[in-house]
């Protein structure tokens, strides 16, 4: 089969591979047909997650179809359209069976950690995948989703809703910022919208993104270029400050932000994946009463979402910016690389 392999810092190819094999009786192997390119699978080319080795198959998210399954699997079948979760979970360890699928303690690619496709085994930009403790980790397709539209449910929807709306326990009235509207921070947005705020501000430096939020739920936009970006937030409150920061940039400057614009009493939901120490004034924030929530995404809430866009309450359609055939991986890299000018937000490639 043909992949995309990460050959080491700044060097990728789509090349001839093995054909992914059964390993352990609870594997499927799907065919891909339709998947994606992460953020993050440009932060391993830059090398920043050196987890990933030399030869790693890219990519977490996708759609396919089951091709094979292992002795062990008996509710999935050749030919059943699945949904492949970034996160692949046992479904039995103390994390698994606590929703926590993001530490999922099963021996694949490392105990401990869940996000393991693209990482620490092959993953789904391929023509094929092994796909582990499948029982418990891929969502069939619902007829009238398509494959197209399921794969924004393989990651940046579940974060979005999960790390940024729910650990920031947005409700009714509030008003919620959302710092970053990229394709996390976008999905944080569309997500914010379930549960009746009252305003949805996005805060972008790239005009583009802030005008694209609207699209999604975003009812202001702020640049965060602009010298008065704060006062502009302020004013769209009653003069507080925001009920609920999320962060989905993964920078300190933004961290802060986050901190600058919450109101007492309010959350901060930092959904960026950060690579150095932020600034923490807890001799500041404890007598405002501030609430600071982190973490990765479990996708625990996939087939909630999934019903949700089954049904058109999010637009989904709306992330697909650009769309290439499979082997046309290489130039969807490019595109999705340059965003500022390509204006690139989810690239789909389809098989
Ligand atoms: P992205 O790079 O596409 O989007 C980031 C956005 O932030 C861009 O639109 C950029 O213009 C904007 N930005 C940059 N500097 C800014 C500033 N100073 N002020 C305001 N906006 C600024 O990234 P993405 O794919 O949307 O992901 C967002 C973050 O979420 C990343 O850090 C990613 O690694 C993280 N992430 C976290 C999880 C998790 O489980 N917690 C999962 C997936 C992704
Ligand atoms: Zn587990």
């Amino acid at each position: 089969m043909k992949a995309l392999v990460y050959q080491g810092p700044g060097r990728k190819s789509w090349l001839e591979v093995p054909d992914p094999v059964i390993q352990q009786p609870t594997d499927v192997i799907v065919k891909i047909e339709t998947t994606t390119i992460c953020g993050t699978d440009l932060h391993i080319l830059k090398g920043d997650v050196p987890a990933v080795s030399d030869g790693r198959i890219l990519g977490h998210e996708g759609v396919g179809t089951i091709t094979e399954v292992g002795s062990a699997v008996s509710s999935l079948k050749v030919g059943d359209r699945v949904i492949l979760s970034c996160i692949s979970a046992c479904g039995h360890c103390d994390f698994c069976k606590q929703g926590v699928y993001s530490h999922c303690l099963g021996e694949e690619g490392a105990p401990g950690i869940g996000w393991i496709f693209g990482h620490l085994i092959d993953g789904t930009q391929a023509e094929y995948i092994r796909v582990p403790y499948a029982e418990t980790s891929v969502y069939p397709l619902p007829a009238g989703v398509t494959p197209q539209q399921a794969t924004m449910l393989s990651d940046i929807l579940p974060t979005g809703h999960e790390i940024g709306v729910r650990y920031g326990r947005v409700k009714a009235g509030d008003v919620v910022a959302v710092i970053g509207a990229g394709p996390v921070g976008l999905a944080a947005i569309a997500t914010a919208g379930l549960y009746g705020p009252s305003r949805i501000i996005a805060v972008d430096i790239d005009p583009n993104r802030v005008a694209e939020a609207a699209k999604f739920g975003a009812t202001e936009g702020v640049l965060a270029t602009d010298p008065d970006w704060k006062e502009q937030i302020f004013a769209l409150t009653d003069g507080l400050g925001v009920d609920v920061a999320i962060e989905a940039v993964g920078i300190p400057r933004t961290f802060t932000t986050a901190l600058d614009i919450v109101r007492p009493a309010g959350h901060v939901a930092n959904v960026g994946v950060h690579g150095k120490s932020v600034d923490l004034p807890l001799q500041d924030l404890w007598i405002s009463n501030i609430n600071i929530s982190m973490g990765l995404v479990n996708t625990d809430t996939l087939g909630t979402l999934l019903k949700l866009v089954a049904q058109n309450k999010i637009n989904v359609d709306a992330f697909i910016s650009h769309t290439f055939a499979l082997g046309d991986i290489l130039d969807a890299y490019d595109v999705f690389s340059n965003a500022a000018e390509t204006r690139a937000l989810k690239v789909i490639l389809t098989a």
